[in-house]
C-alpha cells in the first residue's frame, strides 16, 4: 500500500509539467479534412473548477495583462474585436444550456441546477474576454427617488479632461518619468486581532465583518467613482481582492497616473456606500415557524394567513419613508497605503506579483492554525443569516419576499457564493479590471503568448476559420475516450517536445550570440 498509485503519480506529473490535470473532452470535426477526432481542452476554458496548472496560467496571464497596462503611454483605442472561437463557442454552449432550462421549467421540473450553471457559464463567458451580459440588461433598473440619492463626499473637483494617461515628468537632462500608484485599501477594526485571530471572539463584530464583505465590491466602485472626479481624468486600474489575515477582504490596486499621496487618503476616508435594503433588526421567522408559499400568491404568514411584501413592495415602502435609514454603510478602515511606482522599476514588477499572490486561492484558503479555523467559522455563522443579495432566500427570515421568489425558498439555505467558507462574504470578481486598461481581453493576451511560442518554434500562426470545426460534447462511456491517465501523459509528452524544442532553439540563439561577442572582441 506504500507504493503510490500510478494515476495519481501520472496526475502529479502532469502538474509539474503546466498540463492541465481536469481536461475536457470534445469531439473536434475538421469540416475541410473530414476528420474527426477527440480534443482535449484546459479545464480553465469551461465550468470545470479549476487545476492548478489552469490556475497558474490564468494568474500569470493577469501579471501579463497587469504589466502592459499599469504605464500605458498612448491613448488605448476601444474598438471592439469580432468574437473568437473559444467565445462563440461558449455563447452557443450557453444557448443550449438555456434551453435545456426551459424545458426542464415547462415540464414543471426544479430549475435550480440548470440556473447554477447559467450563473456560472455568465461568468466563463466574461471571463473569455465578453463584456457584458448575453441577454442584455434584462431587469429595467429599478428609480429610485432622488431624496435618497448618496452625496458626492466632500473633495476637491478637478475639471475632467478626456484621457486615460497620467501625467509625465521631464528631468533637465530629457528624461521622461510616467509615475504610478500603488494602492492598498482595507476594512475597518471589528475588535483586537492578534495573528489573525479575535483577542476577544465574543466582542469581536462578526455581523458588522460580514455585511462589510458582503457589499466591499459595491465600496470599491464608489472609490474609483470619487478617484476619478477628484483627479479629473478616466483614472484606469487593475485591482486584486485579496483575504487579510483576519480574513477580511482587502484591495490592491495599480492606478495608472499619479496623484498626491494625501488626497487618495483624503479620497478612501470619505469614501462610503450606503445600502437602501429594507431593514433586518428584526428575525419574523425561524425555526419551525417560517413562511409558507402558495402558488399564485407568494409566501405568507402560516398562522396570520398575511402575504409577506415583495421585494418591490418592501423598497417602495423604503422610498415613501421619510425617517428611513440605510440597513448599511460601509467605509474603509484608517489604513491606507498609498505607494509611487515608476514603470520598469524592479519595484513596479514586485506589486505586479504582489498583486497576483492570492489569485489562485480562494479568501478562505489561507487558513493554518486551529485558531484561525474556529475564527473563520464564526465567519460564516455570522454570514447564514446575512441577506447576500435581493435574491437571497434569508430574506424570509426578516419577513420580506426576496426579489423573484419561488417555492422551496428557505432561511439558512441560500446557495450564492457569498454564504461559503471559501468566499467569506465576497462573492464578486477576484480581478478587477477598467474597461481602457491594456487595451486588450485577457483572450487576447492569451493570444499574445501562442503567438509567441510559435513564432520561437517557427510555425506560422495563421488564424483558424472559425467555422472551420464543429465541436460536440463527448458522452461519458465513449468507447474513444481514452482514460484520463493516458490523455494526461499524452499532454505531458506533447509538453516536453515543445519545451525541448524551445530549449534548443533557445540555446542556438545564444549560442550565436555568444560568437558574435567572440568577433566582436577578437
Ligand atoms: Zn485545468
Ligand atoms: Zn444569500
Amino acid at each position: 500500500m506504500a507504493q503510490p498509485l500510478a494515476r495519481e503519480v501520472a496526475e502529479e506529473v502532469a502538474k509539474l509539467n503546466g498540463v492541465c490535470v481536469r481536461p475536457v473532452a470534445l469531439r473536434r470535426l475538421d469540416l475541410v479534412t473530414g476528420k474527426e477526432e477527440i480534443v482535449d481542452v484546459p479545464c480553465g476554458a469551461t465550468l470545470e473548477s479549476k487545476c492548478p496548472s489552469c490556475a497558474k496560467r490564468n494568474r500569470q496571464l493577469r501579471m501579463a495583462q497587469c504589466r502592459e497596462g499599469w504605464h500605458l503611454a498612448e491613448e488605448p483605442v476601444i474598438t471592439p474585436d469580432p468574437a473568437t472561437e473559444e467565445q462563440r463557442w461558449l455563447v452557443e454552449f450557453r444557448a443550449d444550456m438555456q434551453a435545456r432550462r426551459d424545458a426542464a421549467a415547462s415540464a414543471g421540473e426544479d430549475t435550480s441546477d440548470w440556473d447554477a450553471v447559467l450563473v456560472g457559464l455568465d461568468e466563463e463567458i466574461n471571463a473569455a474576454g465578453m463584456r457584458g451580459h448575453v441577454l442584455g440588461r434584462t431587469v429595467p433598473k429599478r428609480v429610485r427617488s432622488t431624496r435618497r440619492r448618496q452625496d458626492a463626499p466632500d473633495l476637491p473637483k478637478r475639471k475632467m479632461t478626456n484621457t486615460t494617461l497620467g501625467r509625465t515628468f521631464e528631468t533637465s537632462d530629457g528624461k521622461v518619468y510616467r509615475p504610478s500608484l500603488f494602492v492598498t485599501l482595507t476594512l475597518p477594526s471589528y475588535g483586537k486581532v492578534r495573528d489573525g485571530v479575535p483577542v476577544d471572539p465574543e466582542s469581536y463584530d462578526y455581523a458588522r465583518a460580514a455585511r462589510d464583505a458582503v457589499h466591499f465590491s459595491k465600496l470599491v466602485d464608489r472609490f474609483v467613482q470619487n478617484l476619478r472626479r477628484v483627479a479629473g481624468y478616466d483614472v484606469q486600474y487593475f485591482a486584486s481582492v485579496e483575504p487579510q489575515k483576519r480574513l477580511a477582504p482587502h484591495l490592491h490596486m495599480a492606478i495608472r497616473g499619479t496623484l498626491p499621496r494625501a488626497e487618495v487618503k483624503q479620497i478612501a476616508a470619505a469614501t462610503y456606500h450606503q445600502v437602501w435594503w429594507p431593514s433586518c433588526d428584526e428575525v419574523r421567522f425561524k425555526g419551525e415557524h417560517l413562511p409558507v408559499w402558495q402558488d399564485g400568491v407568494g409566501y405568507l404568514d402560516s398562522d396570520t394567513g398575511e402575504v409577506l411584501p415583495t421585494w418591490d413592495q418592501a423598497l417602495d415602502e423604503l422610498d415613501q419613508d421619510d425617517d428611513a435609514k440605510p440597513l448599511h454603510v460601509v467605509r474603509f478602515g484608517a489604513q491606507v497605503d498609498v505607494k509611487g511606482v515608476l514603470s520598469g522599476t524592479p519595484d513596479a514588477d514586485q506589486c505586479i506579483r504582489y498583486l497576483s499572490k492570492y489569485l489562485t486561492k480562494s479568501l478562505g484558503e489561507s487558513i493554518d492554525s486551529r485558531a484561525q479555523q474556529e475564527h473563520a467559522a464564526r465567519f460564516v455563522e455570522a454570514l447564514r443569516y446575512e441577506p447576500c443579495s435581493p435574491t437571497c432566500p434569508n430574506w424570509l427570515r426578516y419577513g420580506v419576499q426576496p426579489k423573484g421568489a419561488k417555492a422551496g425558498m428557505a432561511p439558512g439555505r441560500c446557495r450564492s457564493k457569498a454564504h461559503k467558507p471559501e468566499h467569506l462574504g465576497y462573492a464578486g470578481r477576484r480581478v478587477l479590471v477598467s474597461r481602457k486598461w491594456s487595451n486588450k481581453t485577457l483572450a487576447e493576451h492569451k493570444q499574445d503568448r501562442r503567438t509567441w511560442v510559435l513564432e520561437a518554434l517557427g510555425q506560422a500562426n495563421e488564424p483558424t476559420d472559425p467555422h472551420r470545426f464543429v465541436w460536440r460534447p463527448v458522452k461519458p462511456g465513449d468507447p474513444d475516450l481514452a482514460p484520463v491517465g493516458v490523455r494526461l501523459l499524452r499532454s505531458v509528452a506533447e509538453r516536453q517536445r515543445w519545451r525541448a524544442h524551445l530549449r534548443e532553439l533557445e540555446a542556438r540563439a545564444s549560442g550565436q550570440d555568444l560568437s558574435a561577442t567572440g568577433e566582436e572582441a577578437a
